[in-house]
């Protein structure tokens, strides 16, 4: 999957738990591919093995949320790697499970060609969605611009007529 579609992939489903999380789980959205690259001079690797396997990635995040955390910063970082190996299992040739097997791992059946329409489709149809999710969250701290109608009704500032009238109008 291209770097892109992991990053707002990534980003966009942490931002439904959290929207502090999704800086880093962007920058974790692309690390097991460029940890690749840091770890190459000393030791070889090949793509899609070490630094893609599922079992390593759920232990960081379950260390991160259980464990021990610095400010959010390994629980974002793990979500996003996690986020990136779920998204290369929809792909032929999927992730490895961990170093004790060549079985692979795929989700939806493993048939996304990177760089596909469909992969694009895919990263907008998940924004699109977590988009409404983190608009409708009742904490909402980031859609100034959007007024809350069902708010207004909940806090007795508007009567039912007026929240029926005004419920399909955001802006
Ligand atoms: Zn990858």
């Amino acid at each position: 999957m291209k770097w892109q579609n992991h990053i707002v992939i990534a980003g966009a489903i942490t931002a439904t738990i959290d929207p502090v999380l999704a800086p880093g789980a962007m920058l974790g959205a692309t690390a097991p591919d460029w940890l690749e690259w840091l770890i190459t001079p000393v030791r070889k690797v090949r793509h899609r093995t070490v630094t893609h396997y599922l079992v390593l990635w759920i232990a960081a995040v379950l260390f991160f949320f259980l464990v021990w955390d610095f400010h959010h910063l390994g629980q974002a970082f793990s979500l996003g790697g996690l986020f990136h190996l779920l998204t290369d299992a929809m792909t032929i040739s999927g992730i490895p499970v961990g170093w004790w097997s060549d079985r692979k791992f795929y989700l939806f059946g493993g048939r996304l060609k990177t760089g596909s329409a469909e992969e694009y489709m895919i990263a907008g149809v998940v924004l699109m969605i977590c988009a409404l999710i983190v608009w409708h969250r009742p904490d909402n701290r980031f859609t100034p611009f959007f007024f809350d109608w069902g708010g207004y009704y909940e806090q007795g500032l508007i009567d039912g007529r007026e929240w029926k009238e005004n419920r399909f109008r955001w802006l």
